[in-house]
């Protein structure tokens, strides 16, 4: 090998070496990089996830299942002959509400609403309105 030769193959050997410490670099800003982007995103998709928990759960409380219909702020249930249930439905929790000795309001257990009529008022509620 020649002066010249030897002297080429150590520029070729020390350049590539730059180059390849150079592209480590780059690699590892790239990887760095993409483990913040990936972070971010996770923390996105947890936040994203709970907020549609919460929108799901708002939207099955605001929603009135099939065989119900919404009157007087309540909801009452069609029973499969047609007639309506003689039992008024919180409008959130759909469960059935009561009224004390048919005097108070008509409350929920679970959620505290009041609905507007008492359970005197109720027969009449169903005559007039809702058969
Ligand atoms: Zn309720």
């Amino acid at each position: 090998m020649d002066w010249f030769s030897m002297l080429e193959k150590f520029i070729n050997e020390h350049a590539s070496a730059g180059i390849q410490k150079e592209r480590i670099i780059q690699r590892d800003e790239i990887i760095q990089h993409l483990r913040d982007e990936h972070n971010l995103l996770k923390e996105k998709n947890t936040l994203l996830n709970e907020k549609n928990e919460i929108l799901q759960r708002e939207l099955k409380e605001l929603s009135i299942p099939e065989n119900f219909i919404k009157y007087r702020g309540v909801l009452f249930s069609k029973l499969p002959d047609g007639r309506i249930d003689e039992c008024a439905y919180c409008p959130t929790c759909k469960t059935p509400m009561y009224s004390i000795q048919e005097a108070t309001n008509f409350e929920c257990s679970r959620c505290r609403f009041v609905a507007s009529f008492t359970g005197e008022e109720l027969p009449q509620i169903l005559r007039d309105n809702l058969k």
